[in-house]
């Protein structure tokens, strides 16, 4: 590239103030707004930082003039860079302004705009995730993704520091996590493959490798054809697992873990942007039993029998009533996975198993449970689930030569951005969603 001014030396907009008056500077970024005033024309530059407000004097000296004559031509949302001398301003973005000397555009943007990028004029959302490299631009959403990698970095600290290690499991499998309706086939050479729906099996066998606390961070795929403001096709999962404890120890983790996340999260400056004022959740959290849950669902008027899921409604009735994140506990076995460890025999009421679910009002945000280690009983409830041990036995054989007993949870970080930034739909928090209608961009 070919440039005369020095944009490696660049300075964001927030790296200057009025104590750099006199200074030569260059910043570069996005042509945002041009407001011509008369006698003055106003170039406001954004950039990953913020604004800084460039002023042009037209009635003086012919440089000025010069640049006035291109600048106004430079459509918006151009790539720009200026150098130019630093003036303290009181009323510009930052308190100051910069005087050019010089401008360069280095990406000239066509005319017609897929967004509007100052919010003057708003967007529906389809639109916005249409041209979504441009909606970034807008100070709201980039927050939300700012946010975003500070959850994980705050999850990834609160893990490593208590002894888990990180890992990575294909997405690539040949058998069902939990039975085949919800997956994506691919073709693997001559064979018939699928995209993961969860690393559960993965994780579990890394108990019987010894490796006892387990994170990881990566998508999941699932075909439901769903079409909800809470479910995408391809989500990004966090899942523990942990050897020699029990659902109750992992509960524990998980909550501790949500409120170091929001205690993170709380001090930092862009939640304004987002008009929210996050409170820490209070742990522990409230739990409630699958029993207690139908029977408020019931007494709030809703049908609803024990054996049976808790629906998007079912959820909504409890969560209202409970207005915080909560636990549901003891879980019918019939409705959970194969891998849910049924409850001691003189502990259960019905038929029940150590399996939990943390809710948000609005949401489900996690599921776990402590797990079944016993190779018999595995085998056994696959099969009862009227799925075939054969399609599993690379991971049941790890439970024949020593496995501990052990317990973990997959959390839906999707899930807990838009619950934390109280925002609608789920799409929002996701860089590219992919649903039912949308596999581009
Ligand atoms: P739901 O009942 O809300 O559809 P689920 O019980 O099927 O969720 P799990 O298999 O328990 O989901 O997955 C663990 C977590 O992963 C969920 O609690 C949720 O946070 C997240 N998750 C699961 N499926 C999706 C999806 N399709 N889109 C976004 N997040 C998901
Ligand atoms: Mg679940």
């Amino acid at each position: 590239m070919n440039m005369r001014l020095a944009i490696q030396n660049r300075k964001y907009a927030t790296e200057i103030s009025s104590d750099n008056d006199g200074e030569t500077v260059c910043i570069a970024g996005w042509v945002h707004e041009k407001r011509d005033l008369g006698g003055v024309f106003f170039l406001i530059v954004r950039d990953f930082g913020g604004f800084a407000q460039v002023t042009l004097h037209k009635h003086k000296g012919s440089v000025e003039q010069e640049l006035f004559a291109r600048v106004k031509k430079v459509p918006r949302e151009s790539v720009v860079a200026i150098e130019g001398k630093v003036k303290s301003e009181s009323k510009a973005p930052n308190g100051y302004e910069i005087i050019p000397d010089q401008m360069e555009v280095l990406s000239e943007a066509s005319q017609v705009l897929p967004l509007d990028t100052t919010e003057k004029v708003g967007a529906e959302l389809d639109t916005r995730l249409d041209a979504r490299f441009m909606d970034l631009r807008i100070e709201r959403t980039k927050q939300i993704f700012i946010i975003r990698s500070r959850v994980l970095k705050a999850i990834r600290e609160f893990l490593d520091e208590r002894g888990f290690i990180e890992i990575n499991t294909p997405k690539i499998v040949s058998a069902a996590t939990e039975g085949g309706t919800a997956l994506f086939p691919i073709s693997y050479f001559e064979r018939e493959a699928f995209l993961n729906q969860s690393p559960q099996l993965y994780k579990q066998m890394l108990m019987a490798s010894g490796f006892d606390r387990v994170y990881e961070i990566a998508p999941i795929f699932r075909a439901e054809e769903h079409d909800t403001t809470k479910h995408l096709n391809e989500a990004t999962s966090m899942d523990i697992e942990v050897a020699f404890v029990s659902d109750k120890e992992v509960m524990k983790i998980l909550e501790e873990l949500i409120a170091f996340v929001y205690s993170k999260v709380r001090g930092y400056p862009g939640l304004a942007k987002l008009n929210l004022k996050l409170e820490v959740p209070k742990i522990p959290l409230r739990r409630i039993t699958y029993e207690e849950a139908i029977e408020a669902i019931s007494e709030a008027g809703e049908d609803i029998e024990w054996g049976e899921d808790l629906g998007t409604s079912a959820e909504r009735t409890l969560g209202a009533m409970i207005g915080e994140l909560y636990f549901i506990t003891d879980w019918p076995c019939a409705i959970k996975p194969f891998y849910a460890q049924p409850a001691d025999a003189e502990a259960k009421s019905k038929d029940t198993c150590n399996a939990f679910d943390l809710m948000h009002p609005r949401v489900e945000l996690a599921s776990g449970s402590q797990r079944v280690h016993s190779y018999e009983l595995l085998k056994q409830n696959i099969e009862s689930k009227g799925l075939s041990a054969d399609s599993f036995e690379f991971y049941l054989d790890t439970f024949r030569f020593g496995m501990p007993p052990h317990a973990g949870w997959g959390l839906g970080i999707d899930r807990l951005l838009m619950s934390m930034l109280e925002i609608e739909n789920i799409r929002e928090v996701v860089l590219f969603p992919r649903d039912r209608r949308r596999l581009a961009p």
